[in-house]
């Protein structure tokens, strides 16, 4: 387990202060997140929300996928959640590469990835757009649940909601 050490460090100090436990599965805030990967991004921290608030859904490119909306049913039916927004970010990996590109840069290291989509982001408006409809649209979903998108800017922490 030495790759890990530091976190299991982490951990038991972690628990020294832990206070958490009387909280439930469901989501406090009946918020859903939908964010990106990206290490730079804290999203219960930037929403002035605490552990227990939000289910928080991560991928590369914070897109709507098909993992994504089977979590959300999940999370809308069964824990609470009754908002969702999609938060992508400025400075995103995703939106300075073509899934090409990214077949490209795996083949330097023998790999073959054409099997895989990246659902990478070419255009970040027109992305978030379609993911925002992907949500709206969805059979499974409820019809009038509010469904926001907003760019989390990296470099100054501050939230810029789209009405898309
Ligand atoms: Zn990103």
């Amino acid at each position: 387990m030495s790759a890990f050490d530091d976190l299991i460090a982490g951990n038991a100090e972690y628990v020294k202060g832990f206070a958490n436990s009387g909280l439930t599965g469901r989501a406090a805030r009946g918020l859903a997140v939908v964010t990106c990967m990206d290490s730079r991004i804290d999203p219960l921290g930037l929403l002035g929300l605490e552990a227990g608030d939000a289910k928080i859904l991560r991928n590369a490119g914070a897109r709507i996928t098909d993992d994504v909306l089977r979590t959300l049913v999940l999370a809308v039916y069964l824990l609470g959640v009754e908002r969702v927004l999609v938060m992508p970010h400025t400075d995103c990996g995703m939106a300075k590469v073509t899934d090409g590109d990214v077949h490209d840069l795996t083949q330097l290291h023998g790999v073959d990835t054409r099997s895989l989509e990246f659902h990478t982001v070419p255009d970040q408006d027109a992305a978030l757009r379609h993911d925002l409809t992907r949500i709206r649209t969805s059979p499974f979903l409820p019809k009038d649940m509010p469904v926001g998108g907003a760019i989390y800017d990296v470099h100054t922490g501050r939230l810029m909601p789209v009405s898309l």
